[in-house]
């Protein structure tokens, strides 16, 4: 639409129409057809011969076909980890274990764009967040990792670190990558051997990590890579051979795991749900905690376990918030993970994005009011636009529970102490947001808190020496930083 503006007596004509030319990432990649499963060193097909696809969640294609693993297959796995860990990993000196993290490290920064293209075409995620965030930091967590391999002693004075053993790792769809290098990276440094299992839907950016870890001549077996569904990763964690158990994921499945491993004498750690608060106090800056909480909940379509999707906005301010909230969500742009201008990708699956619409539906018959930003959405594939839910009660199931899409659900207050009590006010406990520009009121509200990570005046930044992790149904153990470290370690 063009539209003719008069001031001063000039005329002014501009189109209001306006968006950007695509800006499509064209490098290609190569992506083989299929993919074996990744045991002592090798690719190897499953033993029953089964395999899956995984689809671009942003055209429903199918990409490749992935081997299925069974139980035979992670025992195959899990023995060649202990030969591993007997004979090489466990008696190489940190400093020369360090040698090949710090080389795994390098690799991946140099074929970062190969990785961050891949992930977006598997995973859905925009090509942006992939590319400047996803392997940048999974490239930072193998450097920072490599750093501490010879030097455990330092990091534990008055121990004598020794590992664990062997490590079954299970990770999820959304940070696929990173969520590798989180558990990867200590487990290495520390000197035990790993069985991963990546998610379902996102096992690309694993295999083709196993291709690296191939390419920097890890001794066999010390990485081993396993694909398959719910039932793979439940093989690894009831294995008898597997001393440590590292799970990021739902809360629910979070549940049975422990459960099996109750009577255990695995060690483990759950990094599971939230449901974060994001406060804004009326002597926040507005527009920066605007931004912050664009940041905080649309970054990655919503899939980001630590999502800023509960929002409490301090009466006095709230008008003016969700209006400069509405306006700015209007300019966000929601189409191709692989366009360099797109700010929301695709729904990670189909079952997500039924979820989410489920949760849409939901929270109307709730009766809170729904408002979605008006921005044009592809055709084809799974997507969702931007939403946000005005006039929720602390009850709704909409605010209590993780609904893991691009949907904000806005509540107000009027005092500290009410903004607490709300933010507690849920069974999760992984993270939270304060906005304000008074220190002190940083330090009492976070203080009291329950909440694994919280921002202050930013929201969603990672940094490898950092721990996080969740309280109460949000997990146990703490990952990144020096508390990653431990988790792999007897300290006597
Ligand atoms: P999920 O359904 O719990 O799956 C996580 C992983 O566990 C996948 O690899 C899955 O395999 C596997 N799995 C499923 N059932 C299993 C079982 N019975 N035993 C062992 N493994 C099993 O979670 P998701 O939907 O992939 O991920 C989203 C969830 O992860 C959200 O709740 C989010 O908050 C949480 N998350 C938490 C953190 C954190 O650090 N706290 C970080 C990221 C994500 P399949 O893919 O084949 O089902
Ligand atoms: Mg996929």
């Amino acid at each position: 639409m063009t539209t003719t503006a008069a001031g001063n007596g000039v005329k002014l004509n501009f189109n209001t129409d306006w968006s950007y030319a695509p800006a499509p990432e064209t490098a290609k990649v190569e992506i083989k057809p299929r993919y074996d499963l990744f045991i002592d060193g090798r690719f190897a097909a499953p033993s029953k011969g089964q395999y899956f696809d995984t689809t671009n969640p942003a055209n429903e294609k199918k990409i490749a076909e992935i081997a299925l693993a069974g139980a035979e297959d992670v025992d195959r796995a899990v023995k060649a980890a202990r030969r591993a860990y007997d004979k090489t990993w466990s008696k190489m000196p940190g400093k020369e274990r360090g040698k090949y993290i710090y080389r795994i490290a390098r690799m991946l920064q140099e074929r970062a764009r190969e990785f961050a293209i891949i992930e977006s075409t598997d995973g859905g995620k925009a090509i942006r967040e992939s590319r400047d965030v996803d392997i940048p930091l999974a490239a930072a967590h193998f450097f920072y990792y490599a750093g501490w391999a010879d030097k455990l002693e330092y990091a534990f004075p008055g121990k004598r670190p020794k590992p664990l053993g062997v490590a079954g790792q299970v990770i999820p769809w959304n940070f696929p990558l990173l969520m590798a290098a989180w558990k990867l990276a200590p487990a290495l440094a520390t000197g035990n051997t790993v069985i991963l299992k990546p998610a379902e839907t996102t096992p690309l950016t694993a295999l083709k990590l196993a291709e690296l870890i191939q390419d920097a001549d890890l001794p066999p077996g010390v990485v081993n890579i396993v694909t398959g569904a719910g039932e793979t990763g439940a093989a690894i964690v009831n294995h008898p051979d597997v001393d440590k158990i590292a799970f990021t994921g739902s809360t629910e499945v979070g549940k049975l795991i422990q459960k099996s491993l109750a009577s255990s004498r695995k060690r483990y750690t759950l990094e599971l749900g939230g449901k974060a608060a994001n406060i804004i106090f009326e002597d926040a800056p507005i527009d920066q905690a605007v931004e912050g909480i664009i940041n905080g909940i649309f970054f990655n379509q919503g899939h980001v376990c630590c999502a800023g999707s509960r929002l409490f906005i301090q009466e006095s301010v709230a008008d003016v918030v969700i209006r400069k909230l509405k306006d700015r969500m209007a300019t966000l742009i929601v189409g191709d993970p692989l366009d360099k201008n797109t700010d929301i990708g695709a729904i990670n699956s189909k079952m997500q994005l039924d979820k989410i619409n489920e949760y849409l539906q939901l929270g109307q018959d709730e009766g809170a009011e729904m408002w979605c930003a008006s921005c044009d959405v592809p055709t084809s594939g799974y997507f969702c636009r931007p939403t946000l839910f005005m006039n929720c009660s602390q009850s709704h199931r909409i605010v209590q529970e993780e609904i893991f899409g691009p949907v904000v659900a806005i509540q107000t207050f009027r005092t500290v102490a009410e903004a607490i009590e709300k933010a507690n006010n849920t069974p999760y406990g992984l993270s939270g947001g304060v906005w304000t520009d008074k220190g002190s009121k940083i330090f009492k509200v976070t203080s009291k808190m329950r909440a694994g990570v919280i921002w202050a005046n930013t929201y969603n930044k990672f940094d490898p020496t950092s721990p996080f992790g969740g309280y109460k149904e949000s997990g146990m153990g703490r990952e990144g930083g020096l508390h990653g470290l431990a988790p792999y370690l007897n300290l006597n």
